[in-house]
């Protein structure tokens, strides 16, 4: 069985739904995951924070567009009066849900409902199309199967046996729709795999069922060689390893959310990008091994914050660095690279939400410095025993470019630089230029 996921945009309009359907309904078994509409889960977002503020008329308005674009959508995608009626019902009853938090207090926990609601819809109307064109299908309800613990991370145990119990039921067709991002958490309440987080729930049920492939359509022909929103003329990559696609995918490349990669790498699960306006494309198949290639692709993530502490009196003593760490673990604040000296270390995040409280506790231990506006950018290859020199080729390719940070030598195929944000783009052209092309 093979599990396909389609993004907001792939479902972004009666036409791409149709587009969808094309690619779904031939005889095999399948998953559809599917994300929410484009814009709706934005949408749904700002309406919370009009909830919050208390700006009624504000939110009401926001409700109303967003309810009509929807009746547009219905009076295109369906033809019977019968299906018509159906999906206008099904939507008015989510809306005047929606509205139903205006008069009440909103409460923190409810953006979570608010936020499920893109998804149940999407899922719903491909629901009804596709029985509407006589193609027999199951909809399936994520909260059903799909759960994270309280450290917000999936239950793995949980997801495998609720979701096998679900597709073992009678009655349960060969195409299953499923909702995207949306899930449980530990006290039963709904929740959600953070934004973007169809991909991952396409990846977890692509693991609790032990797919044959995992399919994530979207709008470009794969992973590129670059950012083609930043550098001219990249190239999509056709084959790609899991932890290379997981560097990519962590370090900017918009594609795939990063989590995504470590279900599918668990159970050995090729995953593949697909471009649904291009279907017949072969995409990239990302897979445990890939053809070695020195220099695969480059990838940036901007507005990361880089911290150097230079140790007062321990210059580097044993139990430094623990202590260091510690402070981002309480923090809850991952670390995304790392250089040390006998008496200083700087380490760079990109969740700066704690970043006060960081600094606090880190002047305990050294003088703190903090430098904002900063970028990573990753280069992807083989880089196992620095063969050709290939490490001194990437830093020869930015010698116009200052770097405040070198990373080489966590993986084998991964040599990541800090620089200034102002100076990314410079980074990633000259890395094209003199390394991809
Ligand atoms: N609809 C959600 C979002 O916009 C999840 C997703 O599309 O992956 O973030
Ligand atoms: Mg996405």
């Amino acid at each position: 069985m093979k599990v396909l996921k389609f993004g907001g945009t792939s479902v972004g309009s009666p036409e791409r739904i149709r587009g969808v359907v094309e690619l779904i309904s031939d005889e095999q078994p399948k998953i559809v995951v599917l994300s929410a509409m484009s814009g709706t889960t934005n949408t749904l977002v700002e309406i919370s924070n009009c909830l919050y503020r208390n700006e009624k008329q504000e939110a009401l308005h926001i409700i109303q567009n967003l309810e009509e674009n929807y009746y547009t959508v219905i009076s295109d995608l369906f033809k019977t009066e019968e299906y018509t009626q159906k999906s206008k019902q099904f939507i008015q009853t989510t809306f005047t849900y929606l509205r139903s938090f205006i008069n009440n207090i909103f409460y923190p926990l409810q953006e979570k409902a608010i936020l499920a609601q893109g998804e149940i819809m999407s899922t719903t109307l491909m629901h009804y199309h596709l029985e509407e064109c006589g193609i027999e299908n199951t909809l399936l309800s994520t909260l059903e199967y799909m759960r994270i613990d309280k450290d917000c991370e999936p239950d793995y145990f949980y997801i495998q046996q609720n979701l096998q119990r679900e597709l073992a039921k009678p009655n349960v067709k060969k195409i299953i729709i499923t909702q995207g991002f949306i899930c449980r958490n530990a006290y039963g309440e709904i929740d959600n795999l953070k934004r973007g987080g169809s991909d991952y729930s396409a990846a977890l049920v692509g693991a609790a069922i032990k797919a044959e492939e995992i399919q994530i359509w979207t709008d470009i022909d794969g992973f590129h060689n670059n950012d083609p929103r930043v550098v001219e003329n990249t190239k999509a990559i056709r084959h790609l390893s899991f932890d290379e696609a997981a560097e990519l995918a962590y370090f900017g490349a918009k594609i795939l959310h990063p989590s995504s990669i470590q279900p599918a790498k668990k159970e050995n699960i090729p995953v593949r990008l697909k471009n649904t306006l291009c279907p017949q494309d072969e995409g990239t198949l990302i897979t445990e091994d890939s053809p070695i290639q020195n220099i695969k692709a480059v990838a940036a993530k901007s507005d990361i914050t880089m911290i150097n502490i230079k140790s007062t009196n321990m210059l580097l003593a044993h139990g430094f660095l623990r202590k260091v760490f510690e402070i981002f673990e309480s923090w809850k604040t991952p670390i995304d690279m790392i250089a040390t000296s006998e008496v200083a270390v700087s380490l760079t995040i990109d969740c700066i939400k704690n970043l006060d409280n960081i600094v606090l506790d880190l002047e305990k231990y050294g003088i703190i410095n903090i430098y904002r506006n900063m970028a990573i950018v990753c280069v992807v290859g083989d880089f196992t025993t620095d063969k050709n020199g290939v490490s001194a080729q990437v830093l020869a390719a930015l010698s116009e470019v200052p770097l405040h940070m070198i990373s080489y030598g966590g993986s084998e195929h991964n040599i990541s630089v800090l620089v200034k944000d102002e100076d990314k783009k410079k980074a990633m052209i000259d890395l094209s230029c003199k390394l991809l092309s």
